[in-house]
């Protein structure tokens, strides 16, 4: 039997990708060969990656805003000082709402100075910063659009003249923005958009080249940019999956149809935490995620009890990160609201029981 996935990530990826995915593995294209024992450079390859690069460029509303689309590897956690050896030359601000801006904080700092202008550590990451200062003369301000640990989610964004980069790993195509204010978006494929192995850089070219660093050649945007992210074999099978997803996004209606389900899942869920006196949320009512619902058992006796009804019921993935506890609900596009009404009945039996 399938499982409700719930998993922070690697997550959950649509049915019919799989299946796909998986022929393609066998036989990609009828070409009597795999997708993954095939050339990069092979016209059949060459338009998948064209292919993914149009697709999130067009489901963010980027096209003809000067904006390139990357696929690269190691992940985003590259991107903490990718984007720091590419823009930082004096100061860089950075908002602290988590692990991963905690981390991005960490490169950043080998490149040049960094203001913290927020952070909500002083709560372990409960609650989104706010009427903070920016400072003017910054190189970029850093954000984490989505805190997939701590359960919080950004929903208003600074104005700011700085250039905007925005870690959008955990939610990115989840919910409609005004993509244009931000000028380097970056995620790994591995929380909403396809299995790990590959980052998704959007990058405004204009903001590019400011630095008076050498930048090695991997680590170089405009490196990338000019071999059409290509520079070296990109991670052809993951890159292949996410433009499977993308396709699928676009086939169901874009982020504007994707938003209204992952709104009703996250509704659903949350009322179900409220109402509940065997459950308490972790974080702030103002600042809760619509990707990642974090919370609490009130009493620690029934947790036993809680953790085989969720077993029966198939539901996989619900512990919370070892730095918060509890259990964390990740509840990415994939993921059906038919499966999240499971876990809420679920919950609600623990209520009879609790
Ligand atoms: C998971 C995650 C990362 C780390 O991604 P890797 O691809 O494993 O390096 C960074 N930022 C956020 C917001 C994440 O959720």
């Amino acid at each position: 039997m399938k499982k409700h996935n719930f998993s922070a990530g690697p997550c959950i990826l649509p049915q019919e990708v799989l299946l796909k995915a998986s022929e393609a593995v066998m036989d990609f294209n009828q070409s009597g060969l795999s997708l993954i024992e095939i050339s990069h450079r092979s016209k059949d390859f060459v338009e998948v990656m064209e292919t993914a690069r149009d697709l999130a460029i067009e489901l963010l509303g980027l096209e003809g805003k000067g904006y390139k689309a990357l696929f690269l590897q190691g992940g985003a956690s590259t991107q903490f000082l990718m984007a720091a050896y590419n823009l930082l030359e004096t100061k860089a601000g950075y908002l602290n709402t988590g692990t991963w801006s905690d981390k991005s904080i960490k490169e950043a700092k080998l490149f040049g100075e960094v203001v913290e202008v927020g952070s909500s550590k002083d709560e372990n990451f409960k609650y989104i910063p706010k009427g903070y200062t920016i400072p003017d003369g910054l190189d970029y301000l850093h954000l984490t659009s989505n805190n997939t640990i701590f359960g919080t989610q950004i929903n208003k964004f600074p104005v700011t003249d700085a250039p905007l980069v925005c870690d959008m790993s955990s939610d990115i195509f989840s919910r409609q923005l005004d993509f244009s204010q931000f000028d380097l978006i970056y995620a790994g494929a591995q929380k909403n958009m396809g299995p790990a192995g590959t980052t998704l850089v959007v990058v405004k070219e204009a903001i590019l080249g400011k630095v008076s660093r050498q930048i090695p050649s991997m680590l170089d945007y405009q490196v990338h940019i000019s071999k059409d992210s290509m520079f070296n074999t990109p991670s052809v099978f993951a890159v292949y999956v996410s433009m499977l997803t993308l396709q699928w996004l676009k086939d169901m209606g874009g982020i504007a149809a994707i938003e209204k389900i992952n709104q009703k899942k996250a509704q659903l869920l949350y009322s179900e935490i409220d109402l509940s006196p065997v459950f308490d949320g972790y974080a702030n009512k103002n600042d809760r995620s619509i990707m990642n619902a974090t919370f609490n058992i009130t009493d620690e006796k029934l947790k036993d009890t809680f953790d085989n009804l969720l077993k029966e019921a198939g539901i996989n993935g619900l512990n919370g990160h070892r730095s918060v506890g509890g259990y964390r609900a990740s509840m990415y596009n994939a993921l059906s609201l038919d499966s999240v009404g499971v876990l809420v009945d679920v919950m609600s039996e623990m209520e009879r029981k609790g």
